[in-house]
């Protein structure tokens, strides 16, 4: 009984996602579709502009959907987590300078090995600072902790940018849900699959004109140093 509702909610979520998903493609390729008939007649260079972002977009969305079928436990190897996080954080840093934005960390300890996918969680931890410097057009501070104790490991992303109403936290992790023009709406809900899948767990808060803090916590039973 309980299974049986397990899987036809699976069900329905893939059935769900497979509707947006169509809607999502299908509203660039109507458009591009359009411009092409269009450029039969007169091939204005705009038209070409249109297109090209157009299939952008839809790369986006197919990238990212690409990263939710990735097969997953076969694939999980000790790695140390923290350097992991180091590694997106100077990635991401010199793109939040040019923005305005700061970026401070830290780290309670230098090495924290745990079974993981570490291109999916790099992908997970990459997706919630984008979404903390998307939300600062006007720059500020986003801090970074990595706490470590009674065998709980919390990673959290703190902004202040523009928050989220009650209603937007209520629908964060659907499927296409955005507020950016050229969001995708996807970012989220794939990075909540993968800590997941990693056997974490998610917490936002947010606050209106304050900022948003991601926090994800792991059960973990190793050693830290
Ligand atoms: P996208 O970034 O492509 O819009 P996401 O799934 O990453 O898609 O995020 C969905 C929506 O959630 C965003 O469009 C935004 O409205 C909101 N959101 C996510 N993270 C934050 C944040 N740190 N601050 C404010 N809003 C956020
Ligand atoms: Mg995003």
């Amino acid at each position: 009984e309980q299974e049986h509702l397990v899987n036809s909610e699976k069900l329905s979520i893939a059935g769900q996602l497979a509707a947006g998903i169509a809607h999502e493609i299908r509203n660039p390729l109507t458009t591009i579709k359009g411009f092409i008939k269009l450029m039969k007649t007169s091939k204005k260079p705009e038209y070409i502009d249109i297109i090209a972002e157009e299939v952008e977009r839809m790369e986006g969305i197919v990238t990212e959907l690409l990263l939710l079928s990735k097969p997953k436990k076969e694939k999980f190897e000790k790695k140390n987590i923290v350097s992991a996080l180091q590694q997106v954080v100077t990635l991401l840093k010199s793109q939040a300078h040019l923005k305005n934005i700061e970026i401070e960390a830290s780290y309670a300890a230098e090495h924290i090995h745990i079974e993981c996918d570490e291109n999916q969680l790099k992908q997970a931890f990459i997706n919630f600072l984008k979404n903390a410097i998307e939300a600062m057009p006007g720059g500020g501070v986003i801090q970074i902790h990595l706490t470590f104790a009674d065998q709980v490991l919390k990673i959290s992303f703190k902004d202040q940018g523009i928050g989220m109403p009650e209603d937007m936290l209520q629908k964060l992790g659907e499927p296409f849900v955005t507020t950016k023009e050229s969001g995708t709406g996807l970012g989220f809900m794939v990075s909540k699959s993968i800590i997941v899948s990693h056997g974490g767990t998610l917490h936002v808060k947010s606050a209106l004109g304050q900022g948003t803090t991601v926090e994800i916590e792991f059960p973990f039973a190793g050693e830290a140093s």
